[in-house]
């Protein structure tokens, strides 16, 4: 039997990819996710990998294609193919599956679960698997509640953060900027602990920034916060280039066009307005190339490989594609995703302390330790 306290089940999975499911990616491995320890996340992916997961969507009759950086999507480019698929997986396999049912609380009691709904059910158990996802877009019904769950079956709990999170910024360049997009690269510098540098497309929005590098950055940027670490945020416009690089072209532009404003040459590597906000951000708004001083040359360099961004917050949890934090993943067995604590239960997904970069991983994770616990629970039932 499937509880789910939704209305209709794989909200999340109709929302994702733009509509599309970015059901998982070509290539995906432990150092594709943060949380808990690694050998534990590779010996999960490697019990399911991508191969077999595009098998089983094969043969509920979701084919996948691939797309930009690895990204697997099905053919019918609609997330709703996903869910029906799977949907009718389980009709054939005859799961029961009951929606509106939210569950309040789950008890061993001897050798059996009690597993009581909102709806006054009580349903009797002898193995439970917990797959009540993190707290990312709580309206799907993914609010967290399942922590408590597992709390009180003996669980901790890593306190949780948003992940793949659009970023609030501070002053005024972003929305000047809004609905421009480009490659970046986004340095997080946390006090004490080795840069992490990721690379792809920023889009300047409204409120801040967004984009897959920015997604990809936040949950970095709000780990730091929550341990009330130093954070900075930088970025550089012009990845795969070096300061000399830049410098010696802007040398070569100066001699070549002389009168020409900064702007107008930076124009030629990056979005017209983007160069003008880098000129206004380093002062040069007045200067042509042939008066550009080797300080203030040095200055506009500095400027296009490390601004900071004024990062006051993420979008939260109502914006944001996954959680970090959650059930600490030594307290579950990687070989059947059985908890270490309470005999009987299982947990996937989500709800563990694993969180995977953009791009299919956390669907993946999903899958794997799925089939994981499956299997697991499959085999207990024959023995
Ligand atoms: C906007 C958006 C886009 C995304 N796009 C992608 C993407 O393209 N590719 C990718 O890999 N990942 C994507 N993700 C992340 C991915 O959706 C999640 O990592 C994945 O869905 C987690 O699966 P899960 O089964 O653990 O939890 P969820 O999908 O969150 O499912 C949990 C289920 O448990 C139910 N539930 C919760 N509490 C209870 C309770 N107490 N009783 C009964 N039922 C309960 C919920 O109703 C829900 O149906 C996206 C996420 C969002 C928010």
């Amino acid at each position: 039997m499937c509880l789910d306290g939704a209305r209709r089940v794989g909200a999340k999975i109709l929302v994702s990819g733009g509509s599309r499911c970015n059901v998982t990616n070509r290539v995906v491995s432990e150092r594709d996710f943060w949380g808990g320890s690694s050998r534990t996340i590779r010996s999960v992916l490697r019990a399911f990998p991508v191969e077999r997961t595009i098998g089983f969507f094969r043969e509920i009759g979701v084919d996948l294609h691939e797309e930009e950086n690895g990204k697997l999507f099905p053919d019918s480019n609609s997330s709703r193919t996903v869910v029906e698929g799977l949907l009718r997986e389980m009709a054939r396999l005859g799961v029961d599956l009951r929606c509106g049912e939210r569950v309040v609380a789950v008890r061993r009691d001897s050798d059996a679960f009690v597993v009581t709904t909102g709806s006054g059910g009580e349903f009797s158990a002898r193995a439970v698997v917990l797959a009540t996802g993190g707290r990312s877009l709580p309206k799907s019904g993914s609010d967290g509640g399942g922590y408590a769950l597992a709390a009180a079956l003996g669980h901790g709990y890593v306190p949780t953060t948003p992940a793949l999170a659009p970023l609030l910024l501070d002053g005024e360049r972003h929305s000047e900027l809004s609905g421009v997009a480009m490659p970046a690269r986004l340095t997080v510098r946390v006090e004490g602990e080795s840069d992490v540098k990721l690379d792809g497309a920023l889009l300047w929005t409204h409120f801040g920034a967004s984009g897959p590098v920015v997604l990809d950055a936040s949950r970095h940027w709000h780990r730091a916060r929550l341990e009330k670490r130093a954070v900075d945020v930088l970025l550089n416009l012009c990845p795969g280039e070096t300061f000399e690089s830049i410098e010696a072209s802007l040398i070569e532009e100066a001699r070549a066009r002389p009168r020409a404003l900064p702007a107008t040459v930076l124009a030629k590597r990056l979005p017209a307005a983007v160069a003008e906000s880098c000129v206004r951000a380093a002062g040069l708004e007045r200067v042509t190339m042939a008066h550009l001083t080797k300080d203030e040359r040095r200055r506009l360099i500095q400027v296009l490989l490390t601004t900071p961004l004024s990062v006051v917050d993420s979008r939260g949890y109502a914006f944001a594609e996954a959680t970090a934090g959650g059930v600490p993943l030594d307290e579950i067995d990687a070989a059947s995703m059985a908890s270490r604590r309470c005999p009987g239960l299982y947990l996937v997904g989500e709800i563990l302390d694993v969180d995977g970069r953009l791009g299919g991983f956390n669907f993946q994770w999903a899958w794997s330790s799925a089939w994981v616990a499956g299997r697991a629970i499959a085999s207990a039932c024959q023995s």
